[in-house]
């Protein structure tokens, strides 16, 4: 009986949180496009399950001992798309298996490619639930645009995914510091060499249960960073602000350099006046005392460099809601850190993306410099009353709340 209203509510909680989406959807330019419209979308109701054989069934790794990203679940979501037959062909949901591709797909030469991140969280209650999907789904269609690939209803996507989750439900971990990492992926797999937008496609999800992203405990020390300003991620015009593969490999070599250095991340500057971009990949915020002497959070804007996070959104609006402290979206600069900190007016850096929610920043070393910032020296951090907040309405301690879809 408890099991069964659970099962309702969930329902209940499914139908409304689809209803929400489209109507957040419809604020987006991009929904307006009629490669959008739902009949050109793969469907749910499409969907086959073909399930793994029990001797084909992995054994699931120890939660305690996790490497981000290294153990797969049982099963996998595949969606092909082929203009010659029409577009989306209906997804399906197999075994867990390599990928064949022609060695001139496009994908493999120019990196037709995007991807998304996302979480299912075991709560309290035994109920799994994702967080604020519909955010994802939006992103990831604005990243096939840019892209030239095709789009696809977020809608149908949130319904096949959580199929796919709750098909290999027993690899959530029961767990709060851990949960099954999401990735939604699509790549443009035309088998021509020309640059141009490919008329295939490949959707596919894959889910691999994570623990915490830092090897250190770095809600305990801190991240420490490398800020150097010959490198860039992003700049105006390009495409920074897409969860496009082709943003993320050129950064590895500069993530080593800064490993070599014994620091963890690199703090990503833009610009002759060096403004702070993002860390790792990840958002970031400062929480310091403004000219007026008031308690200022701030993040940089969407202005086309900034990926457009998940989290800083969910960061921004509840700040706002909370009313505690002025709220800001504008851009940061190095020489600003420094003053600010000279000043004793720097309180707080930290970097919000869904793999550690928040992460407090205790180091910069920029150029000939190293800049020690005291995030971990507050009585009370404002990043712990985000990761508190957050996990509460990912784990379920704030039931029903409108960013959790529970699935399964
Ligand atoms: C994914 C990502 C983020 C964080 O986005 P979330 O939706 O909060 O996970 C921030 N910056 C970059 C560069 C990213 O790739």
């Amino acid at each position: 009986m408890v099991h069964l209203r659970r099962k309702l509510l969930s329902h209940g909680g499914l139908l409304y949180q689809l209803k929400q989406s489209i109507r957040w959807g419809s604020s987006l330019k991009i929904r307006d496009n009629e490669i959008l419209s739902p009949d050109r979308s793969f469907k749910y109701a499409d969907l086959s399950v073909r399930l793994a054989a029990p001797h084909q069934l992995q054994p699931k790794p120890d939660v305690s001992a996790l490497t981000f990203g290294k153990h797969f679940t049982d099963h996998m979501l595949k969606i092909f798309y082929y203009e010659a037959l029409g577009g989306w062909q209906t997804p399906e949901i197999c075994p867990f298996e390599n990928l064949v591709l022609h060695p001139a797909a496009k994908v493999l030469h120019y990196a037709v490619e995007l991807f998304e991140g996302m979480k299912a969280y075991r709560g309290v209650d035994g109920q799994i639930r994702i967080f604020r999907p519909e955010l994802n789904m939006d992103r990831m269609n604005a990243a096939a645009m840019r892209s030239g690939l095709p789009t696809f209803s977020g809608t149908e996507l949130i319904k096949c995914l959580s199929r796919l989750v709750s098909i290999d439900e027993e690899w959530v971990p029961h767990s709060e510091a851990s949960s099954l990492y999401i990735r939604p992926t699509l790549i443009g797999i035309d088998p021509t060499l020309g640059v141009a937008s490919s008329d295939s496609a490949l959707l596919y999800v894959i889910l691999c249960p994570v623990g915490t992203y830092f090897k250190t405990a770095a809600n305990q020390v801190g991240i420490s960073l490398l800020a150097d300003p010959r490198y860039t991620r992003a700049w105006p015009g390009g495409c920074g602000d897409r969860k496009m593969g082709s943003n993320y490999g050129p950064t590895i070599q500069i993530q080593r350099e800064a490993s070599e250095m014994g620091l963890q991340q690199v703090l990503w500057l833009y610009g002759d006046d060096n403004q702070l971009t993002e860390v790792g990949t990840m958002n970031i915020f400062m929480f310091y005392i403004n000219d007026d002497g008031e308690k200022e959070l701030v993040t940089p804007p969407l202005n086309g460099l900034i990926l457009p996070g998940i989290t800083r959104n969910s960061i921004l609006t509840t700040s706002r809601e909370w009313g505690q402290f002025k709220v800001t979206e504008r851009v940061i600069t190095m020489d600003e850190i420094c003053n600010l900190l000279s000043e004793n007016r720097l309180l707080e850096l930290f970097g919000a993306g869904t793999a550690c929610i928040v992460s407090p920043i205790s180091f910069i070393k920029y150029v000939d410099q190293g800049l020690h910032i005291p995030t971990l020296k507050q009585p009370d951090p404002v990043y712990k009353l985000f990761y508190k907040h957050l996990t509460e309405i990912q784990y379920g301690y704030l039931p029903d709340h409108p960013w959790a879809l529970s699935i399964g």
